[in-house]
């Protein structure tokens, strides 16, 4: 029996066990000197000036949701086609959800779709308080145009980036903010560098970050100045928010800088294994994934598209005969909207979400990850074309 190999994998090395081991004999396992250093790096690394380090992206997401008042009575947009915790944010909030169609070629939320909703909602008095596109696979949303429209309708920019990390769009790293209020990130282990769980809020705003980072922990402040009572004396803090215990720890935070020190590699490797798959896949009838010139991808994921009719076969056949070879592929995503908790709540119709439905139809995603080899890959693509039983040649 060959080994296995999964769709993604985190990649640690002998830095990364000292640095979580000098920890464990330090004085601090959480709240010590490591946090802010991370943060302070990410910081560095993106070019942005507050990072609020949490223990997931999902409570990046919510904390990010709070920080710009999304509350009842209000809507929040994303993209269909991207984990659950995209939308379930606005729902802590207990906010509306609604879904921008994705733009077939990239994958991302159509700025164009996003263009045409946003027209009609206006007539419908139900413009979007926030929008939150998710920079699926790595690559980055067209944010000028998404930016260009939130001054036009008045709404406010969250971008999912959890896959992210390491990306650029135009002259900018993802994370900076330049087109948007706040960034998260996730590093979860199948994401571009981790920290066992953890996330991260970026923000250009100082108020943004201070209310992040209140309601990280409890909502409390020790700062005198934020204080909405005069203080009692020096052992004094105060609770003004109701927040949460979404702290991440030195632990999580002494991987992550151990990490971080190698994400412009990771990524490096991630871009190669890219083009070696477009090499070998080149000559299938495949959809292979497309980087708009004005990206750089840290790929998270390689997702291909089986073309059915030329293929002879469909998505789940391909899919079954990858995972029958021991090649664990996965499917990214099933569109939100058809998630059972969000029909039962809004019953959303597929129908008005074409490119999403299309896509999901078809997509797989692909091993990849730093120690994924070239012969890895020859690997899955005879998996690819060589049928199982009586499944039919392409
Ligand atoms: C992984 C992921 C999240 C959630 O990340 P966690 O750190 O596991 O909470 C959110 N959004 C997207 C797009 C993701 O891929």
């Amino acid at each position: 029996m060959k080994n296995q190999i999964p769709y993604g994998r985190h990649s640690i090395d002998q830095s990364d066990i000292d640095a979580v081991v000098s920890v464990l004999k330090s004085d601090f396992l959480t709240q010590g000197p490591l946090v802010p250093l991370f943060e302070k790096m990410v910081c560095e690394y993106v070019g942005v000036k507050n990072g609020i380090a949490v223990n997931s992206a999902t409570s990046a997401l919510h904390l990010a949701c709070l920080a710009l008042n999304v509350g009842p009575g209000d809507i929040v947009w994303t993209s269909p086609i991207s984990f659950v915790a995209s939308s379930n944010c606005a729902l802590y909030c207990g906010a509306d959800v609604d879904f921008v169609d994705i733009d077939p070629v990239s994958y991302n939320m159509s700025a164009d779709a996003l263009s045409l909703k946003l027209e009609k909602a206006k007539l419908e008095n139900k413009l979007p308080k926030v929008v939150i596109p998710v920079h699926f696979s790595g690559q980055s949303c067209d944010m000028e145009k998404i930016f260009a429209l939130s001054k036009e309708f008045g709404f406010r920019i969250i971008e999912d980036a959890s896959h992210a990390i390491g990306s650029n769009y135009k002259n900018h790293k993802v994370g900076s903010c330049e087109f948007s209020d706040i960034t998260v990130f996730s590093f979860h282990p199948v994401k571009i560098i981790t920290t066992g769980e953890g996330g991260m809020c970026t923000t250009s705003d100082d108020e943004l970050a201070n209310t992040i980072y209140r309601l990280r922990s409890h909502g409390i402040t020790r700062n005198p100045k934020e204080m909405t009572e005069p203080p009692d004396g020096p052992w004094y803090y105060q609770q003004i928010d109701l927040g949460y215990n979404y702290r991440m720890n030195d632990l999580q935070a002494a991987l992550g800088v151990s990490q971080l020190k190698r994400l412009d590699s990771i990524v490096q490797r991630r871009q190669e294994i890219k083009k070696y798959y477009d090499k070998i896949l080149n000559d299938l009838p495949l959809i292979l994934p497309k980087q708009m010139e004005y990206n750089h991808s840290s790929l998270h994921l390689y997702v291909i598209q089986v073309k059915e009719k030329e293929m002879l076969a469909d998505r789940k056949v391909v899919f079954e005969r990858l995972r029958a070879g021991g090649i664990l592929v996965n499917v990214h995503y099933i569109p939100i909207y058809r998630q059972p908790y969000y029909q039962k709540k809004y019953s959303f119709l597929p129908s008005s979400f074409p490119n999403a439905e299309s896509y999901y139809n078809q997509c797989i995603s692909l091993p990849i990850y730093p120690e994924l080899t070239n012969e890895d890959m020859d690997r899955v693509k005879e998996t690819l074309i060589t049928p199982i039983g009586h499944q039919v040649l392409f």
